[in-house]
């Protein structure tokens, strides 16, 4: 028996979104069964639903892979939860557990392949996963995330893919004291990135294409600003930086954020510009600088972030919409207009 579950989804990479009818598996005896409170909207939302990376996404396509809900159901084994919690879902729902990277806690590598909470292969349904703008999801307890009662529920929400996308690189290249620290963009990723990097001790600098984020920036962890459109900012920067995380969603020249780095810098691109970005050799082998690149994060390493945030105060800064302003949030996204993370309330659903 399934569960009919109202949703939100893109039926083609030209449509709007809208409304949508799916069904979610019963309960098995290790799911959870979660009724959606609020998802956030995150850019790869966007990539995703417009099929912007390598004709990937299988229709209809419901995005949303930062979703807090409350447990209204739990199979029979379920130890970690039980029915009235809160709990929080992230970019995946399940993974093989057994390769080399399940075992390191990175799940988001898995050998056979993670099961993405968005349009990955679904081996319940047989057809795809379908993410949270929906009513409720059915979880394996594994991939479920306890969310500290410390946290705001809806404003805790984008943690689950812009907070650990962010954290993650900060910890692997152990950001911290000492180092200064460089965060291109500022919407959803990076604003967790400011306030990480600046919770972490470091000395931080957001390179922006909008001048007025300026004060906002400030106000995020940053503690000095770049306006990257202005003549020379980027010249004037040089060999200054330790690590630098560049958040862009579109195209841009990462040669000019290599130019910044010291020597033994590293530039750590989170960002998904569908086109391939050209990199001058010169700006790598010169004081030997390292481009690199993550992947969200793992389980532990996510509950790990949420129990950080839990005790240092941390949410994200958030606007609400309701589910019927979905296609408005990402035109405002792609003009760089978030400030700086949209959350779907979803009792608008109704
Ligand atoms: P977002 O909220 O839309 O923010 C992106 C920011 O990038 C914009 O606010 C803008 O900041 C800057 N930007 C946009 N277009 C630009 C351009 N043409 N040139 C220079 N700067 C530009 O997006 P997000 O949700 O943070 O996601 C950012 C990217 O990360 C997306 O590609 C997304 O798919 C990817 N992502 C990756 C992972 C991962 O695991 N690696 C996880 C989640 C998301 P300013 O106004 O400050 O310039
Ligand atoms: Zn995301």
């Amino acid at each position: 028996m399934m569960i009919p579950t109202k949703a939100y989804a893109a039926y083609s990479a030209k449509e709007p979104l809208k409304s949508f009818s799916l069904e979610r598996r019963n309960p098995q005896p290790t799911d959870v069964q979660l009724e959606i409170l609020f998802c956030g909207v995150c850019h790869s939302d966007i990539h995703t639903a417009r099929n912007e990376w390598g004709g990937g996404t299988q229709y209809p396509c419901v995005p949303g892979h930062e979703i807090v809900g409350r447990v209204t159901k739990v199979g029979a084994s379920v130890k970690k939860f039980k029915e009235g919690d809160i709990a929080a879902v992230g970019c995946m729902v399940d993974s093989d557990r057994t390769c080399e990277h399940c075992k390191a806690g990175l799940e988001q590598f898995c050998e056979s392949a993670a099961t993405f909470t968005y349009n990955s292969n679904d081996p319940h349904t047989g057809g795809h996963t379908y993410g949270g703008y929906s009513q409720r999801i059915v979880v394996d307890q594994d991939f479920v995330l306890r969310l500290p009662g410390k946290l705001d529920p809806a404003s805790s929400a984008p943690l689950l893919c812009a907070g650990i996308t962010t954290y993650s690189p900060l910890r692997k290249w152990k950001v911290g004291k000492g180092q200064k620290v460089g965060v291109v963009g500022l919407g959803g990723l990076g604003h967790m990135a400011l306030k990480f990097a600046n919770a972490f001790g470091a000395e931080v600098t957001l390179f922006t294409t909008s001048p007025g984020k300026s004060e906002d920036a400030k106000r995020l962890g940053a503690h000095e600003v770049v306006v990257t459109k202005e003549e020379k900012a980027l010249e004037n920067q040089a060999n200054r930086f330790d690590f630098i995380i560049d958040t862009v969603s579109a195209k841009h020249n990462i040669n000019a954020y290599l130019g910044v780095l010291k020597r033994d810098g590293v530039l750590c691109l989170v960002g998904v510009p569908p086109e391939p970005i050209p990199v001058a050799a010169f700006n790598l082998i010169m004081p030997r600088r390292q481009l690199a690149g993550s992947l969200i994060g793992g389980i532990p390493e996510t509950q790990e972030m949420l129990d950080f945030c839990a005790e240092h105060g941390i949410t994200c800064d958030i606007e609400m919409i309701r589910i019927d302003q979905i296609n408005e949030a990402y035109e405002r996204m792609l003009k760089s207009d978030v400030k700086y993370r949209f959350v779907i309330d979803m009792a608008s659903l109704g």
